[in-house]
């Protein structure tokens, strides 16, 4: 981590490019302030804000099946929503249009709150993979709750003059980063100026993308105009999001709230209380969220007595810790689906190490029970993934019966799908992100259980045998076998 101060008292911070290759500090990372990092953006924990909804848009065709963009929805925000919106649709039709003969092309969009109050940041960072490496990008959109307007990030500023000389000091600051920084591409212009945010002092803190200034090598570059200098040069919006940072950052970080005592399920029956060598046993498991849909299918299988197993994204938990924790009191379990859902075969060990440890923080956190379950992103499973998980004491698990869901978004084809191909034993892959597959949910409940399944979580297939850490396990009985596999 290298650090700088120039004449101009700008601060600039590069983190190697290998330093930031997920989306965001793990809470514990957040919660220690670090006075030499300036460019450290003033978070807020979107836990805390009410009427916030996360959404993800995800690919349904080969193109565009690794694309996986997040972003939040607030009440009162319809202006915000629809940019946000209308970003990821241009983002996912950009990636159709030039990902195609690509190998594995992949987009992954996650996204923070910059500040909340009377005015908002949302900052998405897009990592995307063309075979090989990953580039990131940084975009930050702000609401005005005053006027209601939604901005690009320009729009912190006060008109084309103020954008001129934060450029000016910019560059300034950009002085002793050496001779690899080119300087001419900082122009003044709201494509180049597409992610400020403040931080905690309320300097404004300038990012650019990978590879934008310079070669890709110098990884992150972010320059911190000092309040004071910044503060001539910002719009009304400006000075309300430098004000909310401000706040943001005097707050004392609470200790995180201790997991509830569960609530008693309704009507799911407890684990523990099934043989599958006796029952005809069914592993329904859903993926990727908790999300906007995920509070629908949760009553749906408490009103069915079904017990199912939840592999969440780790980013997605720590939005919708109240999710969570029913998905824990109702009977269900909950596995770990990585932080950022990106393909962890295509990452080095390090950091696929950290993808899953931050997810096991989150939900422990959050429901008091460390996942032991791990679904990897995409079915794709490497030899490193397969170590990692055995050091993290974690297991495998795959399935047997797709029910192509992300692809066909049709609720009768998938439940029909389902029905036809159950047998005993079966993992069933679905994603509670879909509302199609959620609306096909009661159907095959129905039918199923009219077939004579139990529904049941994963370890519940393997029983007394157990399951083993580093192993992947895809099915629970083979078609034909009439053993549990061991
Ligand atoms: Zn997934």
């Amino acid at each position: 981590m290298a650090k700088s101060r120039s004449l101009g008292g700008i601060v600039l911070l590069a983190l190697a490019a290998s330093g930031c290759g997920l989306a965001s500090a793990t809470p514990q990372q957040q919660d220690t302030r670090v006075p030499a990092d300036p460019t450290r953006i003033e978070f807020v924990d979107p836990a805390a804000v009410a009427g916030l909804a996360p959404r993800t848009v995800s690919g349904d065709d080969p193109v565009t099946r690794r694309v996986r963009i997040s972003y939040p929805e607030l009440d009162d925000a319809a202006p915000l929503n629809e940019k946000l919106r209308a970003d990821a649709r241009r983002r996912l039709r950009e990636f159709r249009e030039t990902a195609r003969g690509v190998s594995r092309p992949e987009l992954n969009v996650d996204w923070r709150l910059a500040a909340v109050g009377d005015a908002i940041g949302v900052r998405l960072r897009a990592g995307r993979s063309h075979g090989t490496g990953w580039d990131h990008a940084t975009t930050t959109f702000w609401y005005d709750t005053n006027t209601r307007r939604a901005m690009d990030s320009t729009g912190l500023l006060n008109g084309s003059p103020a954008l001129h000389e934060v450029a000016r000091l910019v560059k300034a600051g950009l002085g002793d980063r050496g001779p690899e920084v080119d300087h001419g591409q900082v122009t003044p212009s709201r494509d180049r100026f597409d992610s400020m945010a403040f931080n905690a002092e309320g300097d404004l803190v300038v990012e650019f993308d990978d590879c934008e200034l310079g070669p890709c090598s110098l990884g992150r570059l972010a320059v911190a105009v000092p309040a004071d200098q910044a503060w001539p040069l910002l719009s009304d919006t400006g000075r309300r999001a430098q004000r909310a940072a401000r706040l943001a950052g005097q707050q004392v970080a609470e200790p995180p709230a201790a997991a509830p005592s569960p609530t008693p399920a309704a009507a799911s029956n407890r684990a523990g209380t099934v043989d599958c060598t006796e029952a005809k046993c069914i592993a329904l498991t859903f993926e990727d969220g908790p999300g906007p849909e995920t509070g629908r299918l949760l009553d749906t299988l408490r009103e069915a007595g079904a017990r199912a197993t939840f592999f969440a994204v780790g980013s997605n938990a720590a939005r919708e810790p109240g999710l969570l924790r029913r998905m824990s009191a109702e009977g269900h379990l909950v596995g770990n689906h990585s932080y950022a859902h990106r393909d962890l075969a295509r990452l080095p060990s390090s950091k696929i190490a950290d993808s899953l440890a931050r997810t096991e923080d989150v939900v422990t956190a959050t429901i008091g029970r460390r996942p032991t379950l791990v679904r990897a992103p995409y079915g794709s499973v490497s030899t490193e993934l397969r170590d990692v998980a055995r050091e993290q004491g974690l297991t495998l698990v795959g399935a047997d019966l797709e029910t192509f869901d992300w692809r066909d978004r049709d609720s009768a084809e998938i439940a029909d799908r389902v029905v036809e191909r159950a047998h005993r034993g079966a993992i069933v892959r679905l994603h509670d992100t879909r509302d199609t597959t959620v609306t096909a949910i009661p159907d095959i409940l129905e039918r199923l259980a009219g077939k004579g399944y139990t529904f049941v979580t994963v370890p519940e297939l393997y029983g007394t045998a157990g399951m083993q850490a580093g192993r992947l396990y895809e099915s629970g009985i083979s078609p034909g076998r009439k053993q549990p596999l061991t």
